[in-house]
């Protein structure tokens, strides 16, 4: 879970796309079927526990905070709340995400048992859910399901056939794991237009480096990827020998793929993600492979225009397609098929694909229960139907307004900030102000919610449903290309426990998950709501002038609207901050990627400046008053850094140093107060402390 996640460029449509097989949270939340018991204490919820937003117990008072602020404020946190074993990680954020889906489970444990009174979306999820939940009917119908799939494969009779089946894979998986990726977003260039996008893909491993670093975790790492992959072949009745190869095969072209694929440092520059070209040059760059074939058969037309995000990686496909056998196209194929849909399968299918991805990978010791996932699951294929149940009894109108209230606060801040700043040229700030009127605020949950009555869901049929709501998914996706855009659309479903910025919406989206305690607390005083859900929200602000999203204008389009001196002052001031967070260590011997993180340590930054501010005018409408033995200034900061208190396993912060552009919870709390000095002087700090930079670094 990317907590306080900018939306990245294609986000949108990857989310859109992930939802069994990919890597990440997803991937921990697949449906599988395990032996799992429920604990006793294991049961849905009908109201939500209620945990301060500034929580001294949770506090390590014995701690110096001018030495390690993280440890002062989460310390006792870190000991009391050791990770559970079903996850990969621990956190805050992670607790009420849990608590979320305690909640969720109790809504539709009643949905699916009510017989009569329930509304056409009412009946679908809670439908969905009992058909989830019934594992007995899952198992026996075993890897069946995939039939239809395997038989397109086995049916090839040439590579000219690859554009129909890969296309009815696509559809039918939403997974870009197969050869690559196609999805609809916003242009660029003109972002009141969709367009198709044609994106890099077919891995299997969450990125890049994971098939090209010759160390010693990275080697072994593979080998077990190549037995995970054997057994997945053996389940679906290979011999050994057979598998074994096969899974050598599929390494194999992974890697090639691996290899003409960008960085994720590189995926965070628009310029370089984005190659509108008609149809006609795509096919240029792809010889051999009939596009006409695969737009007809995804329901396109071959005349718009398709942002090819990576030519390289087509390229390189292409020249893969040239050489390989058909054969083993073929095999490639069936893997990812079966990875793709491995969590709506059968135990063995679940158990096997969760021992390598949540397992190994990611330390998790043990598979969730069933009720979460299939909980995830509603979540991910019908969540604004699900969403309405949950804003319906978690989210009035009254928390929806005071959320207002605080992101003005926050908006009016930056504009001071804007107008005082005295490194930017009048001329830009302008344009910056002008950006900034523009910023739509999206909270708790859309104005229109999405129709779902064209998907059928049946009581007895958990592939069929989970397969017809991916369908419907793509499908609505793929149907926006060419026409102007919904502005009024929402990335994440309301119980989401996260947040984000879209630079081609420019909008700031609160679903109104993340605005429960402990992360957003009515009842407490304003200091430590400020520091916290204030500086969520103007972590999200600052995402539209972080070092990706400065680089659209107000209405998102990727457009240069700075002077270059003001460009290179930017750029001096973030490269404090990539040299200041280079230094810090997430695992082992493996330092932060200070490239990757930057928009993120930035936003984070910003943010806080931003809350100070805008509690400071709050300050003067509700004067505030120590309480539990701090003072006013110091509950800011505590409230703060608490959202941030986590534990994580080696295993899951070696994927995070790899793929996650958030630094680690301790230095996104460290990082941020020794570039304050609002922070040093409430809590008396000497200069020469470690919480206490001699050039603090400082950008917004
Ligand atoms: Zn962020």
């Amino acid at each position: 879970m990317g907590l306080h996640m900018r939306r990245s460029l294609l986000a949108l449509v990857v989310s859109q796309l992930v939802w069994f097989g990919a890597p990440g949270f997803a991937q921990d939340a697949a449906p599988a079927v395990g032996g799992v018991a429920p604990s006793a204490t294991d049961k849905p919820l009908s109201e939500f526990p209620y945990t301060p937003g500034l929580d001294v117990s949770a506090m390590d008072t014995t701690a110096n905070p001018c030495n390690d602020f993280y440890q002062y404020s989460c310390g006792g946190w870190i000991k009391n709340n050791p990770i559970p074993a079903d996850q990969a990680r621990w956190s805050v954020y992670g607790k009420l995400y849990q608590d979320n889906q305690r909640f969720l489970w109790g809504i539709l444990d009643n949905l699916s048992k009510k017989t009569s009174g329930n509304s056409a979306n009412q009946q679908k999820i809670g439908d969905y859910f009992a058909a989830c939940m019934d594992e007995d009917a899952v198992d026996k119908r075993g890897a069946q399901p995939l039939q239809p799939l395997l038989a397109a494969i086995d049916g090839m009779q040439s590579k000219a056939d690859l554009a129909a089946v890969l296309a009815q894979i696509h559809l039918t998986t939403g997974d870009a794991g197969t050869f690559f990726g196609f999805s609809a977003d916003q242009d660029f260039s003109n972002s009141d237009q969709v367009i198709a996008f044609a994106m890099g893909g077919g891995l299997g491993l969450p990125e890049r480096d994971y098939y090209t670093k010759q160390d010693a975790k990275s080697k072994e790492l593979r080998q077990q990827y190549l037995d995970h992959v054997q057994r997945m072949f053996e389940l679906l009745g290979e011999a050994p020998a057979l598998a074994q190869s096969h899974a050598k095969l599929v390494l194999r072209i992974e890697t090639t793929l691996a290899q003409s694929t960008l960085s994720v440092v590189d995926k965070r520059d628009p310029y370089k993600m984005f190659h509108k070209m008609p149809v006609a040059k795509l096919q240029a760059l792809t010889p051999g492979f009939d596009w006409g074939t695969y737009l007809k058969a995804s329901a396109l037309s071959n005349d718009s225009a398709i942002n090819v995000t990576e030519p390289k990686f087509y390229q390189a496909l292409a020249r893969l397609w040239a050489s390989a056998k058909l054969d083993d196209i073929k095999t490639y194929m069936r893997w990812h098929v079966v990875h793709a849909q491995a969590g709506a399968l059968s135990k063995a299918y679940v158990q096997e694909n969760f021992n390598f991805f949540g397992k190994t990978l990611r330390g998790t010791p043990q598979l969730q229960p069933r009720w979460k996932r299939c909980v995830a699951l509603v979540d991910a294929q019908l969540g604004e139907a699900l969403g309405q149940e949950f804003v319906d009894r978690a989210f009035g109108p009254e928390l929806k307004k005071r959320t207002l209230v605080m992101t003005e606060q926050i908006e009016q801040a930056m504009h001071d900030e804007l107008q005082q700043l005295d490194w930017m040229s009048p001329a830009t700030k302008r344009k910056a102000e002008e950006k900034l009127k523009a910023i739509v605020n999206k909270i708790g949950y859309p104005d229109t919610w999405r129709d779902y009555s064209s998907v059928a869901i049946a009581r007895d049929d958990f592939y069929g449903n989970a397969q017809r709501a991916t369908r419907f998914e793509v499908r609505r996706t793929l149907n926006k290309i060419g026409k102007p855009l919904d502005r009024g659309e929402w990335g994440m479903t309301p119980p989401t426990v996260n947040a984000y910025y879209s630079a081609q919406m420019n909008d700031i989206n609160f679903p109104a998950g993340v605005l429960q305690p402990p992360l957003f607390d009515p009842k407490m005083d304003d200091a430590p709501g400020y520091g916290n859900t204030g500086g969520t929200i103007g972590h999200e602000l600052v995402h539209g002038f972080d070092d990706e999203g400065r680089q659209f204008d107000a209405k998102g389009n990727l457009k240069n609207w700075w002077t270059p001196q003001d460009n290179s002052k930017f750029q001096q001031r973030a490269q404090c901050i990539v040299n200041q967070y280079a230094k810090y260590v997430v695992v082992d011997n493996i330092k932060i990627n200070s490239k990757l993180t930057l928009g993120e340590d930035m936003a984070d930054l910003g943010g806080m400046v931003l809350a100070w501010t805008a509690w400071k005018v709050q300050s003067a409408v509700v004067k505030p008053e120590s309480r539990d033995g701090f003072t006013p200034e110091q509950r800011f900061f505590i409230g703060f850094a608490q959202w941030a208190c986590e534990n994580n396993r080696p295993e899951d912060l070696r994927v995070q140093a790899a793929t996650d552009p958030h630094s680690p919870g301790k230095y996104r709390v460290n990082g941020v107060v020794v570039n304050l000095p609002e922070f040093g002087k409430a809590f008396a700090c000497k200069p020469d402390a470690a919480m206490v930079s001699a050039k603090p670094c400082r950008v917004w």
